[in-house]
């Protein structure tokens, strides 16, 4: 028989992807230069030319090795890489054995969740969040329980978190900078975070683990980026290089287990039999070579940038209030009425593709993914204009 909780996440895919698919059909029907489509985080900018030579260089090797499968975790030469790199970037003592290579950082996410929980727990995020936050903990057998942000600058609410916290904690995933509302947690909220979790800890006499997910570590505007792991020992790390090196179709990511962590050996034990026992084993072999000389490669944050700042100054000129993005490239734009759904469908009829905050555990805003070319920003000008004039 079929499980009918897997036809359900088959059969209704989610909000972004549909709206993608609608942006395509449209696209095809009214032509590209019509349809605004700030709805998928796919990067708009090409990966660095070293990507290319890398892969051209690696199709010179015989090919039976160069496409074989690798050991679960992944090449211990790319495991070292990786860890090398934490220790210069971020002066933690990472080690190769508490590295994991994924198919990029859902995969790095189902892992860290399935190693550290057990069904009946609870899982913390805050509200709004990535929405497959919700399908990995359930699928785990977990309770996904959600805290919203400080909605008056859009850090983590600690007194609200520590209501929440209870003996059924196992964990919190935190995203900074943050999907998708392009927040970066500051040192400060990262330091209160920390704190609170340790004394939680002590009260329930058990570890409460924070699943620190990075795919936009690089893609900040000037804002520093707290290494989580620094701060607080219970740190899993999940890293993607989707985003950093626009390379989302090609999976690759990592899982780091905090070296500073009492049971760092232990952990990534079960982040082991967690890869195994999800199938997330030996992450693509030629993208584990590519990243391995690839990884000091600088983002290229400029396009994002200017998308930005045109996005930002065209909705104040038009009169829309937003939450001046720290990283990511995401802009968390307050709908025109409190349906959010109701807003996005509006902006639709403009063919202003916009992702209502109802995916994301919010109410009352709009997601706009501004990865997009900057000519689509400018000319999408009259279609918040228009939408705007709905509403008036
Ligand atoms: N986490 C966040 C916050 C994301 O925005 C995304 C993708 O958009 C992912 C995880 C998944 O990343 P990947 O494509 O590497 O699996």
């Amino acid at each position: 028989m079929i499980n009918e909780r897997m036809h359900l996440l088959g059969s209704k895919p989610n909000m972004i992807r549909t709206l993608y698919a609608y942006g395509l059909q449209r696209k095809a029907e009214i032509g590209e230069e019509n349809v605004y489509d700030y709805s998928i985080g796919n990067p708009s900018i090409p990966a660095p030319p070293a990507v290319r030579a890398r892969i051209e260089e690696l199709l010179e090797e015989p090919p039976e090795i160069l496409h074989g499968y690798t050991m679960s975790p992944g090449l211990q030469s790319v495991r070292q890489v990786v860890a090398d790199n934490l220790r210069e970037r971020f002066g933690i003592e990472a080690t190769a054995a508490q590295v994991y290579m994924t198919t990029g950082a859902t995969a790095a996410l189902y892992i860290s969740v399935a190693a550290i929980t057990h069904p009946g727990d609870e899982v913390i995020v805050n509200a709004p969040y990535f929405a497959e936050y919700k399908v990995m903990t359930e699928s785990a057998g977990c309770t996904l329980v959600e805290v919203p942000m400080r909605e008056s600058d859009f850090q983590l609410d600690i007194d609200a978190l520590r209501a929440a916290i209870n003996e059924k904690t196992a964990a919190m995933i935190i995203n900074s900078p943050n999907n998708p509302v392009g927040c970066v947690y500051t040192q400060q909220n990262i330091e209160d975070l920390a704190a609170l979790l340790v004394q939680k800890e002590e009260e329930f006499g058990h570890p409460i683990y924070l699943i620190s997910d990075e795919p936009y570590r690089e893609i900040t505007y000037g804002a520093d980026v707290p290494f989580t792991a620094n701060f607080y020992d219970d740190t899993i790390v999940c890293y993607s290089w989707a985003k950093s090196l626009s390379l989302p179709g090609e999976r690759i990511g990592y899982v780091y287990v905090s070296d500073r962590m009492n049971d760092a050996a232990d952990v990534f034990a079960a982040v082991c039999g967690a890869g195994r026992a999800l199938g997330f084993i030996c992450a693509p072999v030629m993208f584990q070579r590519v990243v391995e000389t690839c990884i000091c490669e600088p983002t290229n944050v400029g396009a994002y940038a200017e998308n930005r700042e045109i996005l930002c100054k065209m909705l104040d000129e038009l009169g829309y209030e937003y939450i001046p993005p720290d990283g990511a490239f995401y802009l968390w734009v307050k709908a025109l009425e409190e349906d959010d759904d109701a807003f996005s469908e509006a902006a639709k009829a403009h063919d202003l593709l916009l992702v209502p905050a109802s995916c994301f555990g919010g109410r009352g805003w709009v997601r706009a993914s501004y990865c997009i070319s900057s000519e689509t920003i400018k000319n999408s000008r009259k279609a918040w204009e228009a939408l705007k004039a709905d509403y008036e």
